[in-house]
């Protein structure tokens, strides 16, 4: 049994001006105002964009993100519908097997685990190998295993849908474990593309 943090990896190589710059070419194609277009307009632009509420327009651009986390954040994860995912499946994959180590991994939790936590979780461990051993399929098997298992996904979300993500998972009022996510993947996102997402400031949590 292992115990891991949860993380995530942008997977795209970004250029956040170049981002800006095309996002700026296909708006002003509404307005026909591509003679305007300098080597630093698309910031500003970009800014009445969003300003405007005209968003469709960040739809040309796309993020793609890999994230390990547990099956609780990911199946929270997963309905937000404007977005395409893959995700490691639990039918198909036989924790057994050398490829996972032999193992099963959790995810630590926001909490300390106490020691009839660990012990909890060897015995599912313990007794997910005993329903493969006998013969039970992985996707039988994972009935077993609890929202604490590990899990990773892929998601490729457009810079609009990001927004809608970062909107509603920062929220205090989101659960405690998609919103640290959404914390850390906003502070790179807002690293990585200028502008776009300096309207999205987390509230402190007030409880
Ligand atoms: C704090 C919090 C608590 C939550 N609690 C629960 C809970 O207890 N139970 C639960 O089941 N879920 C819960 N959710 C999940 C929530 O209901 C949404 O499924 C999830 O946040 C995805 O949001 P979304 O639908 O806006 O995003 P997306 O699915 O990405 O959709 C983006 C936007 O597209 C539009 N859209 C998408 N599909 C449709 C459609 N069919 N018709 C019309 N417009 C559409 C909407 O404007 C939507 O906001 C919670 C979410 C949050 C943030």
């Amino acid at each position: 049994m292992r115990i891991i943090k949860p993380g995530f990896i942008i997977e795209d190589e970004i250029n956040g001006i170049e981002v800006l710059k095309k996002i700026e070419r296909a708006g002003r194609t509404c307005y026909k105002s591509e003679a305007k277009i300098t080597e630093d307009s698309c910031r500003e632009f970009v800014k009445k964009i969003i300003a405007s509420g005209h968003h469709s327009v960040l739809e040309h651009e796309k993020v793609t993100v890999r994230v390990v986390c547990d099956r609780s954040t990911s199946h929270q994860g997963v309905r937000h519908r404007i977005a395409t995912f893959s995700q490691e499946s639990q039918r198909f994959c036989n924790y057994s097997k050398e490829g996972f180590g032999n193992e099963i991994t959790f995810v630590q939790p926001d909490f300390d685990l106490e020691e009839d936590d660990i012990d909890l979780l060897r015995a599912i461990e313990a007794h997910y190998f005993k329903k493969i051993a006998q013969g039970k399929k992985p996707q039988q098997a994972r009935y077993f295993l609890p929202n604490g298992t590990k899990t990773e996904f892929v998601v490729s979300m457009n810079l609009r849908s990001w927004r809608h993500f970062f909107e509603l998972r920062t929220s205090p009022k989101a659960d405690s474990q998609i919103q640290a996510l959404a914390k850390g993947l906003l502070a790179e996102f807002r690293r990585l593309i200028p502008v776009i997402f300096d309207d999205i400031t987390p509230e402190e949590p007030t409880l």
